[in-house]
C-alpha cells in the first residue's frame, strides 16, 4: 500500500546524521538513523538489522514450520518483493516456495508491476504463478471500474473489488498449489493503518483480522495468511530494498486508486511517529496485547465461518463477499 509513500520518507532515515557519526556495531560511517532508538547503523548493519527482525517475528509467532510449502503473494512492489527475497534466502533450504502473482487487469500498471516480479522470480530461480482475475471471473479491474463508475447507485471504491476478488484468488490457489502457508508483504505502516482504521470504524471483526497471522480461527478451507514484514516500518523496507538491490516496481500509484480514507490514517500515524517516535512500535505492542484478550472474552463470540454456496469459499454469510459483488456487477 505504499503509493503515497515518496523518497522524502526515506530520506527521514538520514536525518539528523552528523558527518562524523559512527555505525552502534563498528566503526564505519554511519548511513542511517533510526530516531526511535535512536540508533544508527552503516549501511551493512542496517541490512542485518532488517534480516534479523524478520527472522525474530516469523520465531516470535511460529509463523514458519520446516516442510511447509509456503505461497508468497508478490505484487512486484517493494514489499512483497522484499517478503519473497527474505524468505527464500531464510527458508529456502528448508522450505518449498511458490510465488503467486496476480494480473487484475489494470493496463500500464499492473502488467508492468508483474514482469519485474517475474523477472526476479526468475533470478532467485523461484517457481511462479500467474493467476488473471479475467481467466477467474470472466472481468478484469479495467472493466469493473467502468462498470462502477456507469451505476447509478454508488458501488464504493473499486478498491474494495480489488481487495476482495484478489483475497478469493489468494486462498483459492494457495489450496490448489497446496500451501501450508500464504505470504503477504503487508509491513508495519499497513497494519497499523487498519488496526486504526477499523477501531474507528468501530468494526471489531476486521479489527481482530490484524496482525501477524491472518484469520480469526483456523477452517480447514482456508489457508493460513502470514505477515513477516509486519514489524518493519515502510521506509525501512524500502531502503532494505534499495540496500540489498531488489528491482522493484515502484514510481506512480494504481490509476484506480482511491484510497483517501487509508491516506489519512498513514498521515496521522506518520505525524504522530514524526513528533514522537517509537509511536508505531507502541502502538503495535499494544494491539499484540489486547487482541488475545478480546479472542478469549467472553463479550466475543467469534465469527461463525461456513463454506460459500456458490464458490466454496469461506463465508461469514451463505454468500462470500467476492460472490455477491460478482452478482451486482452481473446485474449492471
Ligand atoms: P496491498 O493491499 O496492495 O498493499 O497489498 C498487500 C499485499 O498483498 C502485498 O504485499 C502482496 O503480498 C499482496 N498483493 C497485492 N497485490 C497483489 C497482486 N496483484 N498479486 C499478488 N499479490 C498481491
Ligand atoms: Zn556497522
Ligand atoms: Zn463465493
Amino acid at each position: 500500500m505504499g503509493c503515497e509513500i515518496s523518497p522524502s520518507t526515506v530520506r527521514t532515515l538520514r536525518q539528523g546524521l552528523k558527518k562524523h557519526d559512527t555505525c552502534l556495531k563498528c566503526n564505519r560511517k554511519a548511513r542511517v538513523l533510526l530516531p526511535y532508538g535512536p540508533q544508527k547503523f552503516c549501511e551493512k548493519h542496517f541490512v542485518e538489522l532488517i534480516e534479523k527482525r524478520f527472522r525474530k517475528t516469523v520465531r516470535r509467532y511460529s509463523l514458519i514450520k520446516p516442510a511447509e510449502k509456503l505461497i508468497v503473494a508478490v505484487s512486484g512492489g517493494k514489499d512483497s518483493l522484499t517478503a519473497l527475497y527474505l524468505t527464500k534466502k531464510f527458508f529456502g533450504e528448508s522450505n518449498r516456495i511458490t510465488a503467486l502473482l496476480i494480473d487484475e487487469g489494470i493496463r500500464g500498471y499492473r502488467d508492468k508491476a508483474l514482469k519485474l516480479a517475474s523477472k526476479n522470480c526468475d533470478e532467485w530461480n523461484i517457481p511462479y504463478k500467474v493467476v488473471k482475475f479475467k481467466d477467474e471471473f470472466g472481468l478484469t479491474m479495467g472493466s469493473i471500474y467502468k462498470k462502477i463508475k456507469r451505476a447509478k447507485v454508488n458501488l464504493g471504491s473499486p478498491c474494495a473489488f480489488c481487495g476482495t476478488l484478489r483475497r478469493t484468488v489468494m486462498n483459492r490457489y494457495a489450496k490448489r498449489l497446496h500451501a501450508d502457508k500464504l505470504i503477504t508483504g503487508h509491513n508495519l505502516d499497513d497494519e497499523l493503518q487498519s488496526i486504526l482504521m477499523n477501531a474507528c470504524d468501530n468494526d471489531l471483526a476486521r479489527f481482530l483480522r490484524c496482525g501477524p497471522v491472518s484469520g480469526i480461527k483456523s477452517f480447514k478451507q482456508f489457508v493460513q495468511r502470514i505477515k513477516p514484514l509486519c514489524e518493519i516500518p515502510e521506509n525501512e523496507i524500502m531502503l532494505y530494498a534499495d540496500y540489498v538491490g531488489i528491482e522493484y516496481h515502484s514510481g506512480y500509484c494504481c490509476p484506480f486508486r482511491g484510497e483517501a480514507k487509508r491516506n489519512a490514517y498513514r498521515r496521522l500515524i506518520d505525524s504522530l511517529e514524526e513528533q514522537y517516535p517509537g509511536t508505531k512500535f507502541s502502538l503495535w505492542n499494544f494491539y499484540m496485547q489486547i487482541k488475545p484478550l478480546l479472542l478469549k472474552s467472553k463479550a466475543f463470540d467469534g465469527f461463525a465461518l461456513n463454506e460459500c454456496k456458490r464458490c466454496g469459499e469461506p463465508s461469514t454469510a451463505e454468500l462470500c463477499d467476492t460472490c455477491r459483488k460478482l452478482a451486482l456487477l452481473r446485474k449492471l
